[in-house]
């Protein structure tokens, strides 16, 4: 099979078709029309074999996730999603590892509307993928990372660290039952974008950011941006039965700095608590977790409000892995 015929078979044959593409897959470059009034939102992650997944992980939760961290971020942003491109590089043609993906792929593409515009395709040593996803937001009104204030307070969209349950029985370093492997596994393997939380939080959060990296790291970045501190409750945060019935060996740091979670991390002004409480009825995940401060840094109370140091920081590819 070539180049052509693959993209044809593959990844021109894709489940959503949308007015707003003037030109898709096929020609040098796809044609795209933004609605007026709008910015677009762009954002890109990337995927390799050996650093973000191992070479047997299964294609279409693959596919699935390569294409949901990319809406988180759009998330994140307060953005609707739109339009992604597809970078592929490839060891080999596997006719059955490509139908894999594509069906993860395509199942998430189809749930939040999203066109497959185009990419590349290439063979390499390993594999390696890189989603471009795009999106609108109304001009002036995207979430960013800067914007928290002293008094605003500090939520997150759901549970968190069960990505990280999930990881730490995968390597052997804990013995979770048959039924919590399965919904920590599904958090790994198959994260939910909080999409709609993104958009209901424009003109209601201050700042926002998913958390990927871990939530005292991310929230971290919030603070930086925003030139601020915080003071977060461990007796606040939200954790799964799975987690509650672990919570004794595993402590709090896989819920603090793990990542992998795509909660949104948000920070709400007192003005616009009333606003927040309306939309909550659509979003029982939602948790308050804390409060911004002036100052800088994380400030994390335990159970007893006495002060806590989770002993490992959030992810990054270039510290040592101790997960
Ligand atoms: P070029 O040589 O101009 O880069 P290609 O032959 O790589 O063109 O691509 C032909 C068409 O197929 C283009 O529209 C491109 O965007 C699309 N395409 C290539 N690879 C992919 C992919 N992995 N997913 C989606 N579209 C792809
Ligand atoms: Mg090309």
């Amino acid at each position: 099979m070539n180049e052509f015929d693959l993209i044809r078979r593959y990844f021109a044959r894709q489940p959503v078709m949308r007015a707003d593409v003037a030109l898709g897959i096929g020609d040098d470059a796809a044609l795209l029309q933004p609605p007026p009034g709008q910015q677009l939102v762009v954002t890109t992650d990337l995927l390799v074999s050996g650093v973000h997944f191992l070479p047997d992980a299964d294609p279409a939760a693959l596919g699935h996730k390569a294409l949901a961290v990319n809406l988180s971020d759009l998330a994140a942003m307060g953005a609707e999603p739109a339009w992604f491109l597809l970078n592929i590089a490839l060891p080999s043609v596997d006719a059955k590892w490509l139908a894999g993906f594509c069906e993860g792929l395509f199942a998430l593409a189809r749930q939040y509307n999203v066109q497959l515009v185009g990419g590349d395709t290439s063979r390499a040593p390993q594999t390696v993928i890189a989603i471009e996803a795009h999106g609108f937001v109304p001009a002036g009104q995207a979430l960013t990372r800067a914007g928290a204030k002293p008094g605003d307070r500090i939520f997150v969209t759901g549970a968190l660290g069960d990505a990280g349950l999930a990881l730490r029985h995968r390597r052997g370093r804990l013995r979770l039952s048959d039924a919590e492997f399965a919904l920590c596994a599904e958090c790994m393997d198959r994260p939910s974008p909080h999409v709609e939380e993104g958009l209901a939080l424009r003109g209601i959060a201050s700042s926002a950011i998913d958390i990927s990296d871990g939530l005292v790291a991310d929230l971290g970045h919030i603070l930086e941006m925003s030139h601020v501190g915080a003071r977060l409750e461990l007796a606040r945060l939200p954790l799964s039965p799975a987690y509650r019935a672990h919570l004794a060996g595993v402590g709090w740091d896989v819920a603090l700095a793990n990542g992998d979670d795509y909660e949104l991390c948000f920070t709400v002004p007192p003005a616009n608590l009333a606003a927040l409480e309306k939309i909550k009825h659509r979003f029982p995940g939602i948790t308050e977790i804390g409060l911004i401060e002036p100052g800088s840094g994380v400030r994390i109370l335990d159970v007893a409000g006495k002060p806590y140091l989770p002993k490992t920081a959030g992810h990054d590819h270039f510290s040592e892995d101790t997960r």
